[in-house]
């Protein structure tokens, strides 16, 4: 099954529109950001480690990561999708990119 960036953020706000607090939530995406950042130092030898699978951590703590922003843009009626794009082609411009993610998607 393949989710939706609408469809997720469609989810979060019913998830936390009657007690979802935004301030909040972004300490949240601080604290999994943080989370992302031991296991990057398990796997670069600059913490220790036992015999974890990195790699399953990783993806999980990125997925906190990706929550709490969706979380946030939802609450704030922030359509992630159309703000991608924009961004997107602001930043080819600016970083003189050969592509943009508009142009890629329609020669995809
Ligand atoms: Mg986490």
């Amino acid at each position: 099954m393949k989710v939706t960036i609408k469809d997720y953020e469609e989810y979060l706000y019913e998830t936390y529109k009657n007690h979802g607090i935004d301030s909040s939530l972004f300490m949240k995406l601080i604290e999994e950001i943080g989370e992302v950042a031991e296991v990057l130092n398990k796997r670069d030898g600059r913490k220790a480690k036992d015999n974890e699978d990195l790699i399953e951590q990783l993806g999980n703590e990125l997925v906190d990561v990706i929550h709490y922003v969706f979380a946030i843009a939802a609450l704030n009626n922030i359509n992630l999708n159309d703000f991608i794009i924009e961004k997107d082609k602001k930043a080819s411009i600016k970083y003189n990119h050969k592509i943009n993610l508009v142009d890629y998607l329609l020669n995809k």
